[in-house]
C-alpha cells in the first residue's frame, strides 16, 4: 500500500533522516519504537508531505509521489492541491487531536468530507455517523469537544480520519497525550481498526500493543531503522544493545 525507499530529511545541518525505507502492505499494521528524537515523527510527516523528504521516494501504490519525471527525480515542491491529495489517501492522527472548538462531534469529522472531498453534507452525514460509530460515539454526535474527555476527544481524532477512507492511517503516538486510564479506550479503537484490516502505522511507547497487534515493528534510533522484524522477534529477541536497553524501560 505505501513504500519509503531511502528517505533523507535534515533540518538545518542535522540530518534527521539518514536513508530509511519501509514497506507496508494493504491490511497490516506497523508499530514504530524507538528513543525520543530518532526521527520517528518526522518519518511520518515525510510520508504525508507535511515535512517534504530531501531525498528518496515515497509511493503510493504503484504510484510514486512528490518526484520530477526521470532518472534525477528528487521530490519536489508541489500544489496545495495534490498534497491534500496525498493527505486524504494517507491521513495521520497525532497525539493532540485539533479538534475545532466551535463545532460539535459529528460537524468535526463531516468538515474533511465537505472542505477536502467536495461532498454534500447529507452524505457526510451518513459516512460521518458511520465513523464515530465505529469508535464508539454513536452517542456523541452533538457534544462539543470540550465536554469529552481526552480519550473520548482522540476517538472523534480517530473517526475523522476513518471517514476520509485513507489507504493508510498514520498514528503518532496517539495515546502519550491522555491520561493512563484513558489510553485503553483508545487502543481498543485501535485494535478494533487492525482486526477490520486497516493499513497502519503507529509510533508508539506501548510494546504490549505493538507485540499483540503489528505484523512488523521498527526500531529506530538515530534516524535509521536499527531492527525491523516480527513483534517475537524484534521485542522478545533483540540483536542490538541498543534495542535491549531501550526495551529495558517498559519491563
Ligand atoms: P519523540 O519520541 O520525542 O516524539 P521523535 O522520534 O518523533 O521523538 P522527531 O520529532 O522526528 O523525533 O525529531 C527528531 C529530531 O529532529 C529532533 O532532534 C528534533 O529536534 C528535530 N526536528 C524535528 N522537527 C524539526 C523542525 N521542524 N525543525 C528543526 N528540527 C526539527
Ligand atoms: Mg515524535
Amino acid at each position: 500500500a505505501l513504500r519509503a525507499r531511502d528517505i533523507v530529511k535534515s533540518f538545518g545541518s542535522q540530518r534527521i533522516l539518514d536513508g530509511v525505507s519501509l514497506d507496508i502492505e494493504r491490511g497490516k499494521v506497523v508499530c514504530i519504537l524507538g528513543p525520543s528524537g530518532s526521527g520517528k515523527s518526522t518519518l511520518l510527516r515525510c510520508l504525508n508531505w507535511l515535512a517534504p523528504p530531501d531525498a528518496g521516494e515515497v509511493w503510493i501504490g504503484d504510484e510514486r509521489v512528490g518526484v520530477k519525471e526521470g532518472p534525477q527525480s528528487k521530490p519536489v515542491p508541489r500544489s496545495g492541491r495534490e498534497i491534500r491529495a496525498q493527505r486524504s489517501r494517507i491521513g495521520m492522527v497525532f497525539q493532540s487531536f485539533n479538534l475545532w472548538p466551535h463545532m460539535n462531534v459529528i460537524e468535526n469529522v463531516m468538515e474533511g468530507l465537505i472542505s477536502v472531498k467536495g461532498m454534500a453534507r447529507l452524505d457526510a452525514s451518513d459516512i460521518a455517523a458511520e465513523a464515530l460509530r465505529k469508535v464508539g460515539l454513536a452517542g456523541k454526535h452533538t457534544a462539543v469537544p470540550a465536554s469529552l474527555s481526552g480519550g473520548q476527544q482522540q476517538r472523534v481524532g480517530i473517526a475523522r480520519m476513518l471517514a476520509m477512507a485513507p489507504e493508510v492511517i498514520l498514528f503518532d503516538e496517539p495515546t502519550s497525550a491522555l491520561d493512563p486510564e484513558l489510553v485503553g479506550e483508545v487502543l481498543a479503537v485501535m485494535r478494533g481498526l487492525a482486526a477490520a484490516q486497516t493499513t497502519m502505522i503507529v509510533v508508539t511507547h506501548e510494546v504490549a500493543f505493538a507485540r499483540d497487534v503489528a505484523d512488523l515493528v521498527v526500531f529506530m534510533d538515530g534516524g535509521k531503522i536499527v531492527e525491523m522484524g516480527s513483534p517475537s522477534q524484534v521485542i522478545d529477541q533483540p540483536s542490538s544493545a541498543r534495542l535491549r536497553q531501550f526495551l529495558q524501560r517498559f519491563n
